[in-house]
């Protein structure tokens, strides 16, 4: 199921350089347009569908919905954020909801430094992973 953007709900991010979208997307899908102040999704078929946009995007803008090839009559995963936890409204195709509430990270986002405490990147020719440690191996 792509995400796809609530037109309604999405304020572009106040005019952030970048928006939140478009900083968390893995696949670098996201693109606002400035004039209506608007996000979308430039290509749903290669979403990876791995819901960060959903989970970041701070208007609960951001919902992902089933292909209408595979599921014609609907389906959709709606999120409602909230300050320490994040609702999820799940709507199958036979109309019934279900609801679903899980505490998420409250950090700010930009915070993490993913490569705090690792070592500096060495030769690149290396084949070894930069993490690894042990002999090296013979190089190309
Ligand atoms: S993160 Fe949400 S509010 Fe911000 S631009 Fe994307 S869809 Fe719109
Ligand atoms: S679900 Fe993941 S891959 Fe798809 S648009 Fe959102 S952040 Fe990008």
């Amino acid at each position: 199921m792509p995400s796809c953007v609530n037109v309604d709900k999405c304020d572009g991010c106040k005019g952030k350089d970048k928006t939140a979208c478009q900083y968390i997307c893995p696949n670098d899908l996201m693109k606002l347009d400035r004039n209506l102040m608007k996000a979308w999704n430039q290509e749903p078929e290669a979403c990876w569908e791995c819901y960060s946009c959903v989970k970041i995007c701070p208007q609960s803008a951001i919902e992902v919905r089933a292909y209408a090839d595979i599921v014609p009559l609907g389906g959709s995963v709606v999120p409602l954020r909230g300050s320490d936890s994040i609702m999820w409204t799940v709507k199958f195709r036979n109309g019934k909801l279900k609801r679903f509430k899980f505490p998420i990270r409250t950090t700010a986002e930009g915070s993490i430094k993913p490569y705090e405490g690792m070592p500096e990147p060495g030769d690149i020719k290396d084949q070894l992973l930069f993490t690894e440690t042990g002999k090296t191996l013979p190089k190309l």
